[in-house]
């Protein structure tokens, strides 16, 4: 399989090259040149199989140059850090189920993509010949970090430096990234929102003279934000699992159509849902849920996509974003794979704050996508309501999408069943949640999570309880023109 960009229809780069450097040359993001099929046979054989089998089949359909029974000792290995079943599915009611992404170490759903990552890239790199020690900046809305530092710590011949929001992720977010072991790790606060952090970043990516310094001393800088497509194989995956568990349990039957309902920021997850249909998944919708930063909404329902908007602090921070970078990936498939159209729009973007996609394109990316949000208050108000009705507890991430899932079905007449992926475990966000469930919530973490346990039995891990007697060992706060300094103050620490 040969990938090309999204700005650059020509170009032609193998799977190693697309996930060694995340980003390609011309700031496009990478594609798959077609879409690999899966064939219906296929989706009947992975009733037999086990997740990390379910996984890597899907994961071969991208990298040929590893073979099945070497991805399939990946996903392994990643997922035996796992707690049991890596993406279980709970039927709440006829009709409606939960997909729980949350049973890795970080318990929430970026460990089913970096759990894997880190090993796809060294087999890759291997492959590839190439001797560079992989520098790995980060920059998180508060999930991916602590996902992207428990995969890569202490992985031989990599490094991996995280710059999160200086105020913007919850305590245990930033606890569980700050505490984090290891020797080629380091954990950074930069000043402003997620986007300042994200778009330092990529000037780093995007700054020609630091990555020649970096070169000399023999660093390589890759990225492993959910843009790279070594995030994006694993996440497909994953819904061909949830659909094949709907088969076994004869819920569906083969070739019924299942809608998905994903709480949304960076639109990584809910692509791989896009992908896994294109690939041949007998989805329906796909809808597409928002909290209070709702310009995806507002996309979905304009064709416009505009920043020029309030920056807003919700309680499901992980989704508090107004560039969703791989938006791109599918603006790109319904520009008709136009790179020139993509390149209009994203220019527009960086210039004017905005583009229009034209009512044309709309009504077609409305055939495949629904789109509404969630306001905080709608989001504790569904929680409990959850909790009240089914017994279940969800994270406020999840709550959202509950909420919207609700929209959906009171506003489009569907007979599909429908999946709301559930994206954190309860415990990362215990206040808000024990909020929402009519209870108090203590201002101490540990209190917090003790009563949390008390009110709704729900099993805290003994490793959340841990996390706060561990000592902190990153406490630098940094203002975005400083990033690059950084990375390259890092570099120079890896290589001594
Ligand atoms: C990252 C994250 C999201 C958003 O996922 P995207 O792939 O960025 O759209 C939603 N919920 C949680 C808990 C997350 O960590």
């Amino acid at each position: 399989m040969k990938f090309t960009s999204t700005r650059n229809n020509k170009l032609r780069v193998s799977g190693s090259t697309a996930v060694l450097t995340g980003l390609a040359p011309d700031g496009g993001l990478y594609v798959p040149v077609e879409f690999p099929p899966v064939t219906e046979a296929e989706i009947s054989a992975m009733a037999e199989m086990d997740y990390p089998e379910r996984s890597a089949l899907v994961m071969s359909k991208f990298f040929d140059e590893l073979s099945l029974s070497e991805l399939t000792d990946i996903a392994r290995r990643a997922y035996s850090t796992f707690d049991g079943d890596p993406a279980p599915e709970v039927k709440l009611d006829e009709g409606l189920y939960v997909l729980e992404l949350w049973h890795g170490k970080t318990h929430a759903f970026k460990d089913m993509a970096l759990s894997v990552l880190p090993l796809l890239m060294t087999a890759l790199k291997e492959k590839a010949g190439q001797k560079e020690i992989c520098l790995i900046p980060v920059a998180t809305s508060g999930d991916t970090g602590k996902a992207a530092l428990e995969g890569f710590s202490d992985v031989g011949g990599t490094g991996v430096i995280v710059f999160y929001p200086d105020g913007g992720v919850s305590h245990t977010q930033r606890k569980q990234m700050v505490t984090t072991l290891g020797g080629n790790v380091r954990v950074v606060a930069v000043k402003g929102n997620f986007d300042d952090a994200q778009s330092a970043v990529k000037s780093a990516f995007g700054d020609k003279a630091l990555q020649k310094r970096l070169a000399e001393i023999g660093c390589k800088m890759t990225g492993a934000n959910s843009i790279n497509l070594g995030r994006l194989a694993p996440q497909v995956a994953y819904y061909f699992s949830a659909y094949v568990d709907l088969l076994t349990s004869e819920q569906i039957q083969l070739g019924d159509k299942v809608d998905f309902c994903v709480p949304t920021g960076n639109f990584g997850n809910i692509l791989a849902a896009y992908y896994a249909k294109r690939m041949g998944l007998p989805v329906g919708k796909l809808v597409c849920a928002s909290n209070d930063n709702k310009v995806l909404t507002d996309f979905l329902e304009s064709g416009v996509y505009s920043l020029d908007r309030e920056f807003i602090k919700t309680t499901s921070p992980s989704m508090d974003i107004l560039i969703s970078s791989n938006l791109e990936r599918l603006l790109f498939e319904f520009a008709a794979r136009d790179s020139e159209t993509v390149k209009e729009w994203m220019a527009s973007l960086k210039t004017e704050g905005s583009y229009d996609v034209g009512a044309e394109r709309l009504f077609e990316i409305r055939e495949d996508f629904y789109g509404d949000f969630a306001t905080c208050a709608e989001c504790a108000e569904t929680l409990g309501g959850i909790y009240e009705e089914y017994g279940y507890l969800c994270d406020p991430h999840t709550a959202v999408a509950f909420d919207v899932c609700a929209k959906y079905k009171s506003e489009v007449d569907s007979s599909s069943p429908i999946v709301v992926v559930s994206t954190a475990s309860p415990v990362k966000f215990a206040s808000t949640v024990l909020e929402s469930v009519g209870e108090k919530a203590p201002s101490d973490d540990v209190k917090a999570l003790e009563a949390l346990e008390k009110s709704t039995a729900f099993p805290v891990p003994k490793s959340v309880y841990a996390l706060f007697g561990m000592e902190e060992r990153f406490n630098k706060v940094i203002e975005p023109t400083d990033l690059a300094r950084e990375v390259e103050d890092f570099a120079a620490s890896l290589v001594k």
